[in-house]
């Protein structure tokens, strides 16, 4: 049956891609040996590094996220590698068992999946681990199935304090170009990032933002890899081609998702993703329902996940609004199936656009028979007319 309008993709990831993007992918498939290729693959590799705030190595894989996790740790570790884990939700997780699969040993910091990272426990962990048995710490910045984000810098800070060598990766797959994020500054050894949430792009691209120590560390790893081998990629590179078939048009894709994120300012959108987060949350809350986040520092700019009422389906919710108002909103993953729906406010997104969100899960709050308040869509819409975006503002 037609659906009149533009569906309302409102999960965190994949965001809506906007037009220009679109235009940008839409080209005749060029020859990826050819000179005009390099000229893209340097462009591409060299602009996605100001988003991952590094001068290092870039990777950039067709592959989606899951890829490039595996890539982060077949390069660096060896079989039987302790790893050290936060479970701050279902991607940490996932991350987890694919450590698990690869043949290392993953040790879990656990979390009630309401809060982000704990960096106290971190901490501890790495001081009581004097023989240094430890060779990563793992951490989801923003857990994209609770909607926390966790203090990289902080951790970062901590690992420092106790001395201990262990290497640092960070998965920015749901937060890079929604929140500030630094790789060099923040002295993180192997970022993994993805195409489809901050960066505007189809799925289909994932990356690794590699340190030298990264990089030290992979000469000596033994685990087996071959088509995630950063040091293939990293040779081919050099002069902006791939070791194998590129994903050509994504990177056309990519070179003018870069390009938008700076002409907005990557300040100014980091901003925006905040008042957005801020907006939804005085929603949620006007309707009597709890944001999943409890901590308010770890509450994350490009999701909210919101509990269902006791005894109420999130399924049953996000059905109602998929049919009757042609929006998509998350799912609740792991543990948190059928008790949260998850609001994507992330990548391409404006004031208009939330509220057309938020009036979607009013309306299906009343439609699927949620007890509820009214007013969350009005509480928004009094917070971004009264405190206007500051970055316009400035212009
Ligand atoms: N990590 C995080 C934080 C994610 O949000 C996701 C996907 O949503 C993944 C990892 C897995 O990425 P992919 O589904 O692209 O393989």
């Amino acid at each position: 049956m037609r659906k009149p309008g533009r569906h309302f993709l409102q999960i965190p990831g994949p965001s809506t891609v906007p037009d220009r993007i679109l235009r940008a992918i839409d080209q005749p498939v060029i020859d990826h040996r050819s000179p005009e290729f390099g000229d893209l693959g340097r462009r591409a590799l060299e602009g996605i590094k100001t988003i991952f705030g590094t001068d290092a190595n870039m990777i950039i894989y067709p592959a989606s996220g899951t890829g490039a996790w595996e890539a982060a740790l077949v390069n660096t570790m060896s079989a039987g590698d302790r790893v050290l884990m936060c479970e701050t939700g279902h991607f940490a997780w996932l991350w987890q068992r694919l450590a698990t699969r690869l043949g290392l040993q993953p040790e879990l910091i656990d979390t009630d999946w309401r809060q982000a990272a704990d960096v106290a426990a971190i901490e501890a962990r790495l001081r009581a681990d004097s023989s240094h048995e430890i060779k990563a710490v793992c951490v989801v910045h923003n857990e994209t199935s609770t909607g926390c984000t966790s203090d990289i810098a902080a951790i970062r800070e901590a690992m420092d304090g106790t001395g201990h060598p262990a290497l640092l990766m960070v998965d920015t797959i749901s937060s890079l170009g929604s929140v500030d994020y630094r790789h060099d500054a923040w002295g993180v050894d192997v970022t993994v990032g993805g195409s489809q949430k901050g960066l505007m792009l189809p799925p289909g691209l994932s990356f690794n933002a590699v340190s030298e120590k990264a990089r030290a560390a992979s000469v000596a790893a033994d685990l087996p890899r071959s088509f995630w081998d950063w040091s293939e990629m990293i040779a081919a590179n050099a002069t902006g081609y791939f070791p194998y078939t590129p994903a050509t048009n994504m990177l056309y894709g990519l070179v003018e998702a870069v390009d938008m994120l700076h002409e907005e300012g990557l300040e100014a959108v980091f901003a925006r993703h905040k008042r957005h987060a801020e907006a939804t949350r005085r929603a949620v809350t006007a309707w009597g329902l709890e944001v999943l986040c409890r901590v308010p520092d770890h509450y994350s700019p490009v999701l909210t996940a919101v509990l269902m009422p006791e005894g109420q389906s999130a399924d049953v919710l996000r059905r109602t609004i998929h049919t009757e108002f042609n929006m998509s909103l998350g799912n609740g993953l792991g543990r948190l199936q059928d008790r949260v729906f998850r609001i994507g406010h992330l990548g391409d997104f404006n004031d208009l656009m939330l509220l057309g969100t938020l009036s979607g899960i009013e309306m299906g709050l009343a439609r699927a028979g949620v007890p509820h308040e009214r007013g969350g869509v009005q509480a928004a819409l009094d917070f971004l007319s009264q405190t206007p975006d500051a970055a316009k503002a400035e212009r």
